[in-house]
Order: structure tokens, then sequence, then C-alpha cells
């Protein structure tokens, strides 16, 4: 089968855990482990997220006053190579006579895309609100409340096309394991001319990875993250793991944006698209989530099909 794994942000960098490029490289020897498990049996294309990596380059750059901070796209540049790196690496220790290749990746966006004049993405520091003003009227930030304090917001447009994608195939059909699309991808957008640009944007990674799960024509779509799966009535004592579900049920339903809102709908996109099966669980538990033994499985059909784990 042909495998698209999606590692979250939050796989590699747990909620809390300091910022430490060896607690990054720990965690990812766990990802790493389990994708080379599953590339045993399958062909696999790996692809991330970078919330609290960016997070904190961005962190980095306001820390530094001598230059201007560096333009997003460019950011996300830095973490595909930083966590597509460090992945390489690990997995290179683990399928000793498999090539493993990196590839930087830009996505195309709408740039009339609603996204740009509505931002919704808080990336960064947490500012005070007249500190938060103040670098908002210096760098034509949008900012928006976020908890107690201001953050900035960036647009998050739907990803388009995946620049490098006959790129993506070639080295796929040679039976390399590609690293790519990370991060969502870069975003760029294309001149009527055909010129490509950078933009300051953040793009979904979940719908990024459905976008190239589809190009591919994988079999399966693996969204790994740090729950079980995806929950009915989830923050509620009533809360119940969903097994197994269709696209159809699950667009009834809402979850929540900017978590597990876009893995679902990157989980119904694949499958609607495709008639393969996604599956949403555990970043440790990716081989059982592809064998149907845990997290949640989505494929299409009707209304009907839906099981919940047994209480
Ligand atoms: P990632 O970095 O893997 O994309 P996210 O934080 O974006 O991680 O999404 C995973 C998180 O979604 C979980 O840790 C959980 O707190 C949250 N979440 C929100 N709604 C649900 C739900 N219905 N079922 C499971 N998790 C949910
Ligand atoms: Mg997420």
């Amino acid at each position: 089968m042909r495998v698209v794994i999606a590692l979250g942000g939050n796989a590699l960098l747990k909620r809390g855990q300091p910022l430490e490029a060896e607690v990054q490289r720990q965690n990812i020897q766990t990802a790493a482990a389990v994708i080379a498990e599953i590339a045993e049996n399958h062909t696999v294309v790996v692809t991330h997220g970078n919330g609290p990596q960016v997070g904190l380059l961005a962190l980095q750059a306001e820390a530094y006053k001598g230059v201007n901070p560096y333009p997003l796209d460019v950011l996300d540049a830095q973490t595909e190579g930083m966590i597509g790196y460090l992945l390489e690496q690990e997995l290179r220790n683990h399928l000793k006579d498999r090539q493993v290749v990196t590839l930087l990746t830009q996505i195309a966006v709408d740039p009339h895309d609603s996204a740009f004049s509505q931002p919704t993405k808080p990336i960064g520091p947490v500012y005070l609100k007249t500190e938060a003003q103040q670098l908002a009227a210096q760098r034509g930030w949008a900012i928006c409340a976020d908890g107690d304090g201001y953050r900035r917001v960036v647009p998050s447009p739907e990803p388009k096309q995946i620049l490098e994608l006959a790129t993506i195939r070639l080295l796929v059909e040679v039976g390399a394991l590609v690293v790519c699309a990370g991060g969502g991808g870069i975003p760029v957008m294309i001149t009527p001319g055909g010129a490509i640009g950078g933009i300051e944007a953040v793009i979904d990674k979940d719908l990024a990875a459905a976008l190239l799960a589809i190009n591919l024509k994988a079999d399966a779509l693996l969204l790994l993250t740090d729950v079980e799966g995806v929950y009915h009535h989830w923050g509620t004592p009533e809360a119940q793991l969903l097994r197994e579900v269709t696209s159809t049920a699950l667009r009834q339903e809402h979850f929540a944006a900017g978590s597990m809102g876009p893995k679902v709908e990157a989980a119904c996109r694949f499958v609607e698209a495709t008639g393969g099966y996604a599956g949403i669980g555990k970043l440790e538990d990716g081989a059982e989530i592809l064998n149907g033994q845990r997290g949640t499985r989505v494929q299409i059909g009707g209304y009907g099909a839906r099981n919940y784990d047994s209480p």
C-alpha cells in the first residue's frame, strides 16, 4: 500500500515540553521507529506539522534586534529543513538500505483566498495588549486576543497546488522514503506571468497532507497526533472514542477549529476523493492505526456506520 503519514507538531514537541533540540530529537526517535515499522511493508511518504517549531523561530527572531524578523515563508522553509533533517537521520538509522530524502516543498495558494482578509492562525509569542498594538502598527501585523494576552495572527489559506509534486512522485517511484510538504508546505503565490513568490501565511498541515495524499493516490492517510483518536463529546464526561466512522457521519458533527477540526476535514477530503481510508490517533500507535486495531478509522459510506469503543 501507499501510505501518507502526517505527524503532528505536538507529537514531535509535546505540549509543555521545553523547546530543546534534544527533546525534539528524542520525540523524533519515537516517530522514526513508528514510520520505519510501517515502511517495512508499505510505501511511505511523510509529512509533518511545525506549529511549536515555527513559534520558536519567531521568538528567536524577536530576540535579535539587529535585523528585521524573517518572513514566515522563510521560517516555514527553515522548519522543513530542521525537522526533515532530524527525521531523515533517524529514519536512515532504522532503514539501512533505504534512500530517505527530505524535499523543500512549496504549495501555491490563491491570492484572493478569503483567509488573507481574515487571518485566524495565531503564531509566535503572547504579548501584552499595548506591546501587541505597537508591534501591529510597526510591522503591519494583524493581532487578536489569545488567553490572557495578544498574539499575531496570520492567514491560513487553502493549499491548492504542490509545486514539487512531479519530483515527489519520481522519488516515490524509485523507492525513496520522502519527507515533504512539512509545516503545511511553504506558502507561495504564482503571478499571472508564472513567477513564484513567497507569501506570509501558514497553511494548515492536515489540509496539506490531504492534498498530498490525494495527489499521490495514496491508499491510506494517517494523521498521527497526541490523542487516541477522534472523540464524540470531547471534553465532557460522556466523551467516547470513535473507532470506525464514515466521512458522511463525521461531517454532521462539529470539531474544534485549529486542532481536531482540520484533521477530520483532511480525513473526509481524502476518503471522499480516493475511496481510501484515513486513520487518526496517537503517534506511538501508527502501525496499529494502519491495520485498524487502534485509533479512529474514517471511510466513505452512509450515515449509519459508526462504532464506538466499548466503555
Ligand atoms: P497536532 O499538532 O497533532 O496537529 P493538535 O493540537 O492540532 O495536534 O490536535 C490534537 C488535539 O486536538 C488533541 O490533543 C486534543 O486536545 C484536541 N481535540 C479537540 N477536539 C477533539 C476531539 N473531538 N477528539 C480528540 N481530540 C480533540
Ligand atoms: Mg494541529
